[in-house]
Formats: C-alpha cells, sequence, structure tokens
C-alpha cells in the first residue's frame, strides 16, 4: 500500500502513522522528522532547512522533493509506505506523481484528517516528542506515565522549538494557503479518504484501519 497522510500542523499524522507502521510493516516516510535530523546533524541541507522551519515557513519544493525521491528509491518502500507531511504544496503532489510513474507505481490512497484551527494549536503547544525514539505525546490527551520521560524507552520528552503559538498560527496559515487545495487534488483522482480527525486517538485509529482493511480487499 503506498499511502499519504494528509492533514493540518497537529492534526494528528504522526501519531496515526506510528499505528500503520505497526500493523501493516510499512516504512513511514517524515519530511519534517528528515529535516529535523539533517538540521540536528548540521548537514547542508539541515543548514539550507533551518530558517525556513523555525519561522514556520515551507523549505522550498525542490529541496524536498529531492529528498523524497531519494527515499522512496530505498529497498524497505518496495512493499509499500506512507508519506507523512509530504506532499504539502501542488507542486510537491506533481512531482511525487512523477516519481511514482517513472518507478511504475501509484498511489492508493491518500487519507485525510481534518481539525479546526483552534483545536489544532490546544494539540501543537502540549506536544511533547521523545528524543530517542520519536514517540508523540500530549500533556493532556496522551500524557507520558512519568513527566518528562518516554513510556517506551525512557528517553527524554522534548518540545519542538517550532511548537510555540505564534509559529503555529504560522504554520496553520501556511497549511491553508499551499497545502488544503490537495484535497480537491486528490478528490478529483478518486483517491481520498476523510476522517474527523477531532475524534479521540484510539477512535481515528479505527477509521482509519477500517478504510486501509477496505482498501486491500
Ligand atoms: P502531526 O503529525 O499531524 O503534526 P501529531 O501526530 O504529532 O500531529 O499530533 C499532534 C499532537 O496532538 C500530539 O501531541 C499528539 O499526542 C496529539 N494528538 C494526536 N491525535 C490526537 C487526537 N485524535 N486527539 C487528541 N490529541 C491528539
Ligand atoms: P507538522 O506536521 O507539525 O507541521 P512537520 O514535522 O511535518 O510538522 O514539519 C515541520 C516543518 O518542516 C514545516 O513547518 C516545514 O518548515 C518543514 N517541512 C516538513 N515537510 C515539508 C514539506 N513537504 N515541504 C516543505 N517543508 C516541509
Ligand atoms: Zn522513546
Amino acid at each position: 500500500m503506498n499511502l499519504i497522510l494528509l492533514g493540518a500542523p497537529g492534526a494528528g499524522k504522526g501519531t496515526q502513522a506510528k499505528f500503520i507502521v505497526e500493523k501493516y510493516g510499512i516504512p513511514q516516510i517524515s519530511t519534517g522528522d528528515m529535516l529535523r535530523e539533517a538540521v540536528a546533524k548540521g548537514t547542508e541541507l539541515g543548514k539550507k532547512a533551518k530558517e525556513f522551519m523555525s519561522q514556520g515557513k515551507l523549505v522550498p519544493d525542490e529541496i524536498v522533493i529531492g529528498i523524497v525521491k531519494e527515499r522512496l528509491r530505498q529497498k524497505d518502500c518496495e512493499g509499500g509506505f506512507i508519506l507523512d507531511g509530504f506532499p504539502r504544496t501542488i507542486a510537491q503532489a506533481e512531482a511525487l506523481d512523477r516519481i511514482m510513474a517513472e518507478m511504475g507505481r501509484k498511489i492508493d490512497a491518500v487519507i485525510n484528517i481534518s481539525v479546526p484551527e483552534e483545536e489544532i494549536v490546544r494539540r501543537i503547544v502540549n506536544r511533547r516528542i521523545c528524543r530517542k525514539c520519536g514517540a508523540i505525546y500530549h500533556l493532556i490527551y496522551d500524557p507520558p506515565k512519568r513527566p518528562g520521560i518516554c513510556d517506551k524507552c525512557g528517553g527524554e520528552l522534548y518540545q519542538r522549538d517550532d511548537d510555540r503559538e505564534e509559529v503555529v498560527r504560522q504554520r496553520f496559515a501556511v497549511y491553508r494557503k499551499s497545502t488544503q487545495p490537495l484535497i480537491d487534488y486528490y478528490r478529483k483522482r478518486g483517491v481520498l479518504y476523510e476522517v474527523d480527525g477531532t475524534k479521540d486517538i484510539v477512535s481515528v485509529k479505527s477509521e482509519i484501519l477500517s478504510i486501509l482493511e477496505k482498501l486491500k480487499g
């Protein structure tokens, strides 16, 4: 299965992607995670991406398209993949179509997780992430058992520096302008599935799993 998770920042893409990875054994391709890793390591890519990310702007299309293209060619993507946070612009979606065509593959489903802005802000400012294993927590909706410590691996939990309210509002505005048009783009192709992202984590998960089970047929 070749899947895309679409949705505003904080809609729950990463959280749900992790369930899909566990259940179907396909890799999660998160451009946000890849870019943050590059920033942390101080690579050339990281140096280019840093400014855009800290201001809540999109990293230029050609940079992001390049890293996704390279990633999709790796062996672990042969049995399918789940894209999280890509595409985010029409230009990225068109590039993805070309990459898929070159590889003789296609996108099977695009799952749009919709959540309104006020709830997005509540989710993101309380998001915490494990530095070691990347597990995602929420201080209110999905707290760790011990404050500041990952349940899964004992790693330290941290807050992303772009997860502050003013940057979140900026990211949401970017989402509305550049990413929301992708909903129509994929609807027209008949591959769009809509999920109500305001429900709790477990309900959203079962909605997504039921879509994927039908897809598998
Ligand atoms: P995204 O990858 O779309 O940016 P995340 O999966 O990181 O979103 O989720 C954003 C925050 O909201 C996290 O703190 C996560 O624990 C929390 N969260 C995710 N899904 C839900 C949900 N259905 N209800 C409440 N909180 C959620
Ligand atoms: P969230 O889902 O919370 O918005 P991500 O981890 O997906 O966070 O993205 C964090 C930042 O990384 C974005 O604000 C943007 O600067 C950059 N980024 C991630 N994916 C893309 C992409 N596909 N195109 C451009 N920039 C991206
Ligand atoms: Zn952890």
